[in-house]
């Protein structure tokens, strides 16, 4: 059996990767320092609990699985959050995977998988995001894994780590079996945050914005349902067992809907009113970020297709109505 050390593999996307993982007949080992993530959603192999920043802890890790790869999800994630405190995010982002590339070089564990950003391409006045964008990210979040994505490849240069980047847009959805779904506490998510709200969880959800240069005012996002996304993560990991080499992925559908889009399919779907108030923009959020990119799709053959908008929000909708979302 070949052991893979999944960073975040108690958050929302490492859970899925660890169930996606087991099911390829690899072994998950989860390593997360349950800042955000859960320990009951740890259910597909091994869990160490610890933190990225901790090397003495990583390195008996790698001593005692002798993993074949990395995949590091483990990493704050809201854009909001890094504008009112950057300082975080460069310490547990850039800093802590740092700590775990050295770690991982220094066992020799050379083939690695990246979560990065579509954060990292920042404003770029509509334009479809490809690889080759310049990364200009305008919050701290961006920022952040961007400098990760110069630390992966100078290591490749310097150390012959082997890395597959995947630069995410808007992940969503959960597990169709219902084993794992996405849990945030807080949450800030567009799609949780409005399923609570149609739920009345929560008075009604806030719009960020209605003054954006799109045809309806609201920020434009491009959705991909979390089995896809971790689907390519077993399609990564075999590029880099086969020996191919580093490579920079976006994970997108290359469709983009607005928030306002969003809310009336979640109004479909569930076929209940949506609550909504309109508010502020938020700091630190692009108008638009939509992938234009077929590499996934033509190098690994990635098929996103679990990827439309009702899916997703029916699988959300499914994983919301189970007990678990009450923990
Ligand atoms: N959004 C919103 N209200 C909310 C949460 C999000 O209008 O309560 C908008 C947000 O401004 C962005 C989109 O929904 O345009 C997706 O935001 P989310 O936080 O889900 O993901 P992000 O794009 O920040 O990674």
């Amino acid at each position: 059996m070949t052991n893979i050390l999944v960073t975040g593999g108690a958050g929302y996307i490492g859970s899925h990767a660890c169930k996606v993982l087991r099911d390829a007949g690899y072994v998950p080992v989860t390593y997360d320092n349950l800042s955000t993530g859960w320990a009951d959603a740890v259910r597909f192999g091994p869990f160490e609990q610890g933190d990225l920043t901790d090397r003495a802890r990583l390195d008996e890790v790698f001593r005692t699985y002798r993993p074949a790869a990395v995949m590091h999800f483990a990493a704050l994630s809201l854009v909001g959050e890094s504008m009112e405190n950057p300082g975080k995010y460069w310490h547990n982002n850039t800093y802590g995977s740092l700590c775990l590339i050295e770690a991982a070089v220094a066992a020799g564990c050379l083939d690695f998988v990246f979560s990065s950003t579509c954060a990292t391409y920042g404003e770029h006045d509509n334009v479809l995001l490809d690889e080759d964008c310049p990364q200009h990210p305008i919050n701290a979040y961006g920022a952040s894994k961007r400098a990760i994505e110069d630390i992966l490849a100078n290591f490749g240069e310097s150390h012959g780590l082997n890395t597959v980047i995947f630069r995410y847009f808007n992940v969503a959805g959960a597990d169709p079996d219902g084993e794992v779904g996405e849990f945030h506490r807080p949450e800030t998510h567009l799609i949780p945050l409005m399923l609570d709200a149609i739920d009345g969880k929560r008075p009604a959800l806030t719009v960020f914005g209605t003054d954006y240069d799109t045809p309806d005012g609201t920020c434009i996002r491009d959705y991909v349902h979390v089995m896809d996304l971790v689907d390519a993560h077993v399609l990564g990991l075999r590029w880099l067992e086969a020996g191919k080499g580093s490579r920079v992925f976006n994970l997108g559908t290359g469709h983009g809907f607005s928030v306002r889009e969003v809310i009336e399919k979640s109004r479909a779907v569930t076929n209940r009113a949506v609550p909504i108030t309109e508010g502020d923009r938020r700091p630190g959020d692009c108008t638009k970020l939509v992938s234009g990119s077929v590499r996934a799709g033509e190098d690994l053959g990635w098929r996103p297709h679990r990827s439309t908008l009702e899916t997703m929000i029916s699988d959300a909708w499914r994983w919301h109505q189970t007990g678990h979302y009450d923990r």
